[in-house]
C-alpha cells in the first residue's frame, strides 16, 4: 500500500511540474540522473536541440563547425526575451563599439539603448574533463528556470553563450572508454582499471594536440571553427572549465602569479571578484576550493589567457578529477569522491561567475569598450608598428598574415619606400632600416593591439620565474621573420590582393622550359616538394649556390628538369604547374641546364630526391603530443603518407620497404629498447634507411654502440673548482619553502635561442638568416666525433625568455643538430622540437630537411 501510495505521489508530482513547464530536466530527457553516467556528445547536443525547440524565445543554437571526426560543434546562446528578439542588434552594435564591426548605418548608430555584456562559459576543452558537459545540461535547464531568482537576474541582464563541448573527439574517446570499463557498481578503488586511461587519452584533440595550447595558433580546425565564430560575438567575460588531479579540491581565480605585464587594472580586479562570488557557493556548501596557486595568466594560447589580451575578464575552473576520476574514486585521505559532486562544483562556479557579471552589466561593459579604445588611441607597448620586410619571403608572410587575419589582427603594407631607425629582431639593436613599399605593416593603433603587442613582443617581461609553460613566444622568432619595431607611427596602405604570386601565370604556348626552379625557402616549398614527390615527379637538388640569368640561388634550390620525368609526357608540366599554383609558390622557369656560376643541372653535386616510404612510431612509448604534431604535419600540412608504427610492434616487425623511420619524443621507450632493437635498427640504417630521433628520444641513443651520441663530459677544471670552491651560505642553507623556485634554476621552461647552423649541409638548407630554436629542455649533448654537427649553440646564442642561473652555462656548446653517417643511411639527432605545437613555423623547413634533404 504505502509503495502504491508513493509512486502515485512521485506521478502526481511529475504531472504537475510538467503541466507548469515544459522545460525538461535533463535527468528525464537522458532517462538516468545526471552523473550517474557519462553522457556522449550526441545526447548533450541533443538536450540542448530538444531545449532550443521548446524555448525559441530564449535559447538559440549556434553550430559552428564539424570535428575531424565528424562531430557537431554547437554554441548555445541563452538571453531574456526581449535580448533574444534584438540579438542580432547586439551583437553588432557590440562589435561596432570597439572597432570591430562594419560601420553603424543611420539607423543602428541612433540607437543608443544599453547594451548587455555577454558571458561565454566554455566546457570541456580538455575531452576527458568530462564534467564540464554534464554540467552545461544542468546551467541550460536552470537558467530557464522561471523559479530561479538567479537566474533570471542573470538572463535580464546579459547574454549568455554556452559551448558545451569543446573537443567532442577527445570527450567521446574518454566516454566511450569509460563506459566500456565499467560495471553496474563503479569500483572507486584507484587500482581499478577504469581509473587508467590508456594512452594517448581523451584530453587531445583527434591530432592529439592539445587544444588549451591552440587559441592564437589555430592549428587544429575545431579552434579554428570556435574562434571564428567567438570573434563574432566577442565576449565581455569567457571562463574555461577543466579538471585537474583527483587528490586536489577545486581552484578558481584570482590566478597564480606570473600575471603578463598588459593585463589591465579592471581585469585583474574582476580576478578577486569572481573570487568572492565563487567563494561564497563554495563556502555555503562547505566545500574546499584553493586560489592564487599552479594557474597564472601569462602564456597567450591558452582559454583566459587569449580571452584576457583580447580585453575579456578571462579565467579558468578546474576541478579535482579529471581522466583518472571515473564515477566515483577513492582519494588519499579515504574519502571518496563522485562524479556528481564534480558536477556540482562546475555547475556552482558557472553560476557564480554569470552572477558576477549580472550584478554590474554597465560597469562590465564599460571597461571593456575602454580597453578597445585605448587599443586604437593609445596602445601598449614601445612599438606603435611592426615592419616585416617581405623581399624573397612569400611563404613566411603567406603564414604570417594566416595567423594575423585568424586573430583579427590589420595589417597591410607601407605603400612607399622610406628610411627609417627601428628595433630589429634579429640583432637586437637599433638599426637603420629602409622600409620598401611591399613590406607589410602592422600598425599597433587598432583594436587588437594589446594581442599584437604580446604576440610580438621581443622579450616577455616575468614578474614571476615559476610558471607553467614556455615564456617566449615571440612570432618574429618563431615563423623566422625579418622584422623590426619602430616607435613611430606608421600608417600602412591596403595590402594589396592582386599582387599575391599567380604561379600559373607562366606561356601556355611556346618552348615548355628546360626546368623549373623554386627557391627553397618556408614550410610551404615543403609541401610543394611533397606534393611533387607523391606524383612520382623526379626532383633535383643544388647542394651550392649557383647563378643564372643574372640571379642567385641558394643551397636548396629545388631543380625539377623534364630530363628523368620523360614517362610523364606533357602530364610532367600539369602536375608541377598545379602543386605549384596550390601552395602559392613561385616558379622560375629555366630554359638551359647551363649555369653561370656554380654546377649545372646535370652535375653531380645536384643531387636527386627518393619518394620516400615514411613511418613514424606512434602508441604509448610516445609522448601523444609529440607524435600528434609529426602525424599532423604529414598528413595535414604536407598531405603525404606516413604509416603510424605502434612502437610495441617495433622489436617484431620487418622495416623492409620504409626508408624514414621517425622516433617522436617519449620517455617510455625504454621497454623496446633494448640491444636486439637496437642492432635492428643500426642495421637497417645501414642498409639505406635514415633514422630521425627527436628530443627525449635522443637520450636512448647515449653511449650506444655505433651511436655517436655522448653527454658533454664536465671539464676537469670545473669538476676541481666544484670541489675547492667552499660553497655561499645560501647555498647550504637552502629554504625548504624555496624548493620550487630552486628547481626552475636548473631548468628552461621555453625559451629562444638563436642556432648556429652549418648552412652548407643539407638539414640547414633555407636559412640564409638563421633560426631561432625554442629551448625547452637542458640539452646536454656534445659535438659529434664522427658526424655533422649541423646546428648548435655557442655561448652567446640566448635570445629570448626564462633560463633559469645555473641552466644558461650548461646550454653553452651543446649540439641541437646532427647528422651521423652510418652505412649506406644516417640518423638525424634532433634535440628540440622544430614542430612545436604546430605553430613554431620555422622549424617545419627543417624538420623538411630531415626527411627529404638529408642523406641523398
Ligand atoms: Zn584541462
Amino acid at each position: 500500500m504505502k509503495r502504491l501510495f508513493l509512486v502515485g505521489l512521485c506521478l502526481l508530482t511529475t504531472f504537475i511540474s510538467l503541466a507548469q513547464s515544459t522545460l525538461q530536466h535533463p535527468d528525464q530527457f537522458l532517462g538516468y540522473t545526471v552523473g550517474k553516467r557519462f553522457t556522449p556528445h550526441h545526447r548533450v547536443l541533443a538536450y540542448a536541440e530538444a531545449v532550443a525547440k521548446k524555448f525559441s524565445n530564449r535559447v538559440k543554437l549556434l553550430p559552428y563547425g564539424t570535428t575531424f571526426e565528424g562531430r557537431p560543434l554547437m554554441a548555445v546562446v541563452v538571453a531574456s526575451e526581449k535580448n533574444m528578439t534584438r540579438l542580432e542588434e547586439i551583437r553588432t552594435r557590440h562589435l561596432q563599439q570597439i572597432g570591430l564591426g562594419a560601420a553603424p548605418t543611420a539607423t543602428s548608430s541612433s540607437n543608443n539603448t544599453a547594451l548587455p555584456p555577454i558571458a561565454w562559459m566554455s566546457y570541456n576543452v580538455h575531452g576527458n574533463e568530462a564534467i564540464s558537459s554534464e554540467a552545461f545540461m544542468l546551467v541550460l535547464h536552470d537558467l530557464l528556470d522561471p523559479a530561479n531568482s538567479v537566474s533570471q537576474k542573470i538572463l535580464a541582464n546579459t547574454v549568455v553563450i554556452l559551448d558545451p563541448d569543446l573537443n567532442p573527439d577527445g570527450h567521446d574517446r574518454y566516454v566511450n572508454w569509460y563506459n566500456q570499463m565499467s560495471g553496474t557498481t563503479p569500483d572507486p578503488s584507484p587500482l581499478a582499471r577504469e581509473h587508467s586511461e590508456p594512452w594517448p587519452s581523451g584530453r587531445y584533440t583527434h591530432y592529439l594536440f592539445d587544444p588549451n595550447r591552440d587559441w592564437a595558433w589555430q592549428t587544429q580546425e575545431i579552434t579554428q571553427q570556435r574562434m571564428a565564430l567567438y570573434q563574432q560575438w566577442m565576449p565581455h567575460l569567457h571562463a574555461d572549465f577543466h579538471e585537474m588531479g583527483p587528490e586536489s579540491p577545486y581552484y578558481f581565480a584570482p590566478s597564480a602569479k606570473p600575471y603578463h605585464e598588459d593585463i589591465t587594472p579592471w581585469q585583474r580586479e574582476f580576478q578577486q571578484i569572481i573570487g568572492q562570488y565563487s567563494s561564497r557557493y563554495f563556502d555555503k556548501n562547505g566545500w574546499l576550493y584553493f586560489t592564487r596557486e599552479n594557474f597564472d595568466l601569462f602564456y597567450p594560447s591558452y582559454g583566459d589567457t587569449w580571452p584576457t589580451y583580447n580585453g575579456a575578464i578571462g579565467m579558468t575552473f578546474e576541478q579535482g578529477g579529471g581522466g583518472r576520476a571515473g564515477l566515483a574514486y577513492q582519494k588519499r585521505d579515504g574519502d571518496t569522491l563522485t562524479l556528481r559532486e564534480r558536477i556540482d562544483h562546475h555547475y556552482a562556479a558557472s553560476f557564480a561567475t554569470l552572477e558576477s557579471v549580472a550584478d554590474r552589466p554597465a560597469d562590465v561593459v564599460k571597461n571593456f569598450n575602454s580597453f578597445f579604445q585605448k587599443a586604437q588611441n593609445n596602445p601598449v607597448g614601445a612599438f606603435k608598428s611592426y615592419v616585416i620586410k617581405t623581399a624573397n619571403d612569400e611563404g613566411r608572410i603567406k603564414a604570417l598574415r594566416k595567423l594575423l587575419d585568424n586573430n583579427l589582427i590589420r595589417y597591410g603594407v607601407a605603400g612607399k619606400s622610406q628610411k627609417l631607425t627601428g628595433f630589429s629582431y634579429q640583432s637586437q639593436k637599433n638599426e637603420a632600416v629602409t622600409v620598401e613599399t611591399n613590406d607589410l605593416v602592422i600598425s599597433a593603433y587598432q583594436p587588437k593591439s594589446t594581442l599584437l603587442k604580446i604576440l610580438f613582443e621581443p622579450q616577455s617581461t616575468l614578474e614571476d620565474s615559476v610558471t607553467y609553460d614556455i615564456t617566449s613566444w615571440c612570432i618574429p622568432y618563431a615563423y623566422g621573420l625579418k622584422a623590426y619595431g619602430f616607435r613611430e607611427r606608421l600608417t600602412p596602405t591596403p595590402y594589396p590582393t592582386a599582387a599575391t604570386v599567380s604561379p600559373a601565370s607562366l606561356p601556355a604556348n611556346g618552348p615548355k622550359p628546360y626546368a623549373y626552379l623554386v627557391r627553397w625557402q618556408s614550410a610551404q616549398d615543403v609541401q610543394f616538394l611533397a606534393g611533387l614527390l607523391k606524383n612520382k615527379v623526379r626532383v633535383r637538388v643544388a647542394e651550392r649556390t649557383f647563378k643564372q640569368d643574372n640571379q642567385s640561388f641558394d643551397p636548396g634550390t629545388l631543380i625539377v628538369t623534364r630530363a628523368g620525368n620523360e614517362r610523364l609526357g606533357e602530364r610532367f608540366h600539369q602536375i608541377v604547374q598545379q602543386e605549384a599554383a596550390k601552395r602559392g609558390i613561385r616558379l622560375i622557369p629555366a630554359t638551359t641546364g647551363f649555369v653561370a656560376e656554380g654546377a649545372d643541372f646535370g652535375s653531380g653535386s645536384v643531387f636527386s630526391l627518393k619518394n620516400p616510404r615514411v613511418a613514424v612510431i606512434a602508441g604509448d612509448v610516445t609522448t601523444p603530443t609529440s607524435l600528434g604534431e609529426v602525424w599532423h604535419y604529414f598528413d595535414q600540412d604536407l598531405e603525404y603518407p606516413v604509416t603510424l608504427l605502434d612502437g610495441n610492434a617495433l622489436p617484431g616487425s620487418s622495416l623492409a620497404g620504409i626508408d624514414v623511420l621517425i622516433m617522436p619524443q617519449g620517455y617510455n621507450y625504454g621497454k623496446i629498447m633494448n640491444d636486439r632493437t637496437l642492432t635492428k635498427l643500426k642495421d637497417w640504417v645501414q642498409a639505406g634507411g635514415k633514422l630521425i630521433v627527436m628530443e627525449r628520444a635522443t637520450g636512448f641513443f647515449v653511449d650506444k654502440p655505433d651511436f655517436g651520441l655522448k653527454r658533454k663530459e664536465e671539464k676537469p677544471e670545473a669538476k676541481k673548482e666544484k670541489t675547492d670552491r667552499k660553497p655561499d651560505a645560501d647555498e647550504t642553507l637552502r629554504q625548504y619553502g624555496e624548493r620550487e623556485r630552486e628547481a626552475i634554476s636548473e631548468e628552461t621552461p621555453g625559451s629562444v635561442y638563436r642556432v648556429d647552423l652549418d648552412r652548407t649541409h643539407p638539414l640547414a638548407f633555407g636559412y640564409p638568416n638563421g633560426y631561432n630554436a625554442l629551448v625547452q629542455n637542458v640539452y646536454d649533448y656534445d659535438f659529434l666525433k664522427d658526424g655533422w654537427n649541423v646546428g648548435y649553440l655557442r655561448k652567446d646564442n640566448y635570445l629570448a625568455g626564462f633560463v633559469g642561473r645555473n641552466a644558461k652555462a650548461k646550454l653553452n656548446n651543446t649540439l641541437l643538430y646532427g647528422v651521423q653517417d652510418m652505412g649506406k643511411g644516417s640518423v638525424v639527432y634532433i634535440m628540440d622540437d622544430p614542430l612545436f605545437r604546430g605553430f613554431w613555423y620555422n622549424g617545419k623547413l627543417l624538420f623538411g630537411n630531415a626527411v627529404f634533404m638529408v642523406g641523398n
